[in-house]
């Protein structure tokens, strides 16, 4: 499962997600757009256009998908009764949530940390301009594992104990990509070309719809 915004779904994002497949074998990424982000976002585009730029994005690839549960559940979207609503309908398969670093720092700060850490293992990308240091600060990895986090060990995939489950932390070293979709919604108001940031399709829709303009 990789949650977010996507306002808009960027390369960030599509690389991310083939490398994390490749690199612990999964047969599905889901892109889960939040319906009702609990924390309140700037310029944030109706539900529809996020989940339909998605959309465009991943057509063509079988393995990637995106679904809209967090539209079909009342109030915020929290990810941790998102990954219980998911688990109810694919009770079998195991779940790993993805998350760059940036987003895992804040996870303490989430509804029900701990539950989402029961439900799911927790991937981590770095994420520029973090480095692997940066995590040492996370209140949910285990004094013992932060000796692991070295700044290049050249290793892609670390795996960390988490104090609150028996699930694990798998901090992934992906190609370090800069582009954040704060940046493209910049580009985009002052009219500039935000070009090989995101696929073409999704630049073109965002044109057409008039949105972040
Ligand atoms: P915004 O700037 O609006 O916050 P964003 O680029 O961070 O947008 P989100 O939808 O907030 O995109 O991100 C969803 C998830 O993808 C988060 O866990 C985030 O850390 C991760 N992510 C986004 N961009 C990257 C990137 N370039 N590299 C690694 N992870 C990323
Ligand atoms: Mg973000």
């Amino acid at each position: 499962m990789f949650g977010g915004t996507f306002n808009p779904v960027h390369l960030g994002h599509l690389r991310a997600a083939e490398e994390v497949m490749e690199l612990l074998k999964l047969h599905r990424v889901m892109f889960v757009p939040a319906f009702s982000p609990p924390f309140n976002k700037t310029s944030l585009v109706p539900f529809e256009h996020r989940m339909k730029m998605v959309r465009l994005a991943i057509s063509g690839n079988s393995a990637f998908t995106v679904s809209d549960v967090e539209s079909r559940i009342t109030g915020r979207s929290f990810t941790a009764l998102t990954l219980e609503r998911l688990k109810m309908s694919r009770s079998k398969d195991r779940f790993f949530f993805i998350m760059g670093a940036d987003a895992f720092l804040e996870l303490p700060k989430w509804y029900r940390p701990e539950r989402v850490l029961e439900l799911a293992d927790i991937v981590v990308l770095m994420r520029p301009p973090l480095d692997i240091k940066a995590l040492h600060k996370s209140p949910l990895i285990h004094k013992d594992d932060k000796k692991k986090l070295i700044p290049g060990d050249g290793r892609s995939k670390i795996s960390l104990r988490t104090y609150s489950s028996g699930r694990r932390i798998i901090l992934l070293r992906t190609t370090p990509l800069d582009i954040s979709a704060t940046r493209i919604r910049s580009i985009i108001r002052r009219g500039k070309s935000a070009k090989y940031l995101l696929p073409e399709r999704i630049e073109s829709y965002i044109i057409s719809n008039k949105l972040y303009m």
